[in-house]
């Protein structure tokens, strides 16, 4: 079967021919797989950033953590039926560390990634516990579906910021984070949201394809000039950040009011410098958010039910399987927002 793995520590990917997955055992499905989007840290994975040695141990590997497709073969007690149409949540826990035990999952020690440290999505079928998928409403296909991975983060992270009814939310960064971010925040009642990128025109399409008309191009002039000249010189409430670029935070705290959150979402490839005495007086809250929770998936695939077309400018591209690296190459170029491969 056509997969795109993960050989080695180095640049790429390779497709090519993966083993089947093994039958699914007590608990676990084998899913076809209908649809997977190339995430911002696959291209990471894929360019062999810093922050990816994790991986290693567990190469050759097929990537892939943001998938939906078809129940195909069901293990015993998994309690879904073929045909079942479902997504699927990629962290995978232990069940038998101290976090599992005191019933955080999310705290676990041990925690398997599909896509990441097992086998993922960039092929046609692999076999996932059955407790890690999630039933697609009837109005979700299964590319919105796939869809609910990064949504899922997104909306954690607007959780973690507290935005609250009539907020002026700034988001930073235009990827697929950003918009998703953005589309949280208004879901969660933001009265504005203003998002900020750099020269990152196909993407600001997307934007205002979804609804965001306050796009700011820091490229153009400083962060503060832009937003301060959207607001009415007002500061903003909530700051979400989905750069990875330290500096970013800064830019944002400039904006911030006091007492106002700010939300670091992105991977940091470099630490920050923090002016501490304007932070403390300004009372600002850094929080991090990083992963998602079922209560947060649960909402999203509402969110999706409701209103499916609203998210499908989110999707700019779709390739066959086979044409995986091709994907890769225009999501690092940034000339796309989410690539869907198709098995
Ligand atoms: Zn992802
Ligand atoms: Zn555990």
């Amino acid at each position: 079967m056509l997969a795109l793995r993960k050989t080695g520590a180095g640049f790429g990917l390779v497709p090519g021919e993966a083993p089947e997955p093994a039958p699914p055992g007590p608990g676990e499905v084998t899913v076809a797989v209908e649809a997977a989007g190339i995430c911002g840290s696959d291209v990471h994975a894929y360019e062999w950033t810093e922050g990816y040695g994790f991986m290693v141990p567990h190469l050759p590997l097929t990537m892939g953590h943001e998938f939906a497709g078809r129940v195909l073969r069901a293990g015993p007690g998994a309690g879904l039926a073929p045909d079942t149409r479902v997504t699927v949540i990629p962290w995978v826990a232990c069940g038998g560390c101290d976090a599992c035990r005191r019933g955080e999952p999310r705290g676990c020690t041990r925690k398997a990634t599909i896509g990441l440290t097992r086998d993922g999505g960039f092929a046609a079928r692999l076999t996932v516990p059955a407790a890690n998928c999630l039933v697609l409403p009837a109005a979700v296909d299964t590319e919105l579906g796939a869809l609910t991975e990064p949504l899922g983060v997104a909306c954690e992270a607007v959780l973690v910021g507290e935005v609250g009814l009539g907020d002026t939310v700034l988001v930073l960064g235009p990827g697929t984070i950003g918009q998703g971010l953005a589309l949280m925040a208004r879901a969660a009642g933001a009265a504005r949201v203003i998002v900020a990128g750099r020269a990152d025109a196909p993407r600001f399409d997307v934007l205002r394809a979804l609804g965001f008309a306050d796009l700011v191009d820091v490229a153009e002039a400083p962060l503060a000039g832009q937003v301060l000249r959207l607001t009415g010189g007002a500061p903003v409430d909530v700051v979400l950040e989905a750069t990875g670029h330290p500096a970013s935070i800064n830019d944002g705290l400039a904006v911030l009011r006091r007492g106002g959150v700010i939300v670091a979402a992105g991977i940091h490839a470099a630490p920050l410098t923090l002016p501490l005495t304007e932070f403390v007086r300004m009372r600002h809250q850094l929080r991090a958010s990083h992963g998602t929770s079922r209560a947060s998936w649960d909402k999203v695939l509402a969110l999706l039910a409701r209103e499916p077309e609203a998210f499908r400018p989110m999707i700019t591209h779709r390739l066959p399987l086979s044409r995986g690296l091709e994907g890769f190459e225009l999501a690092r170029q940034r000339a796309a927002s989410k690539v869907m491969l198709i098995p």
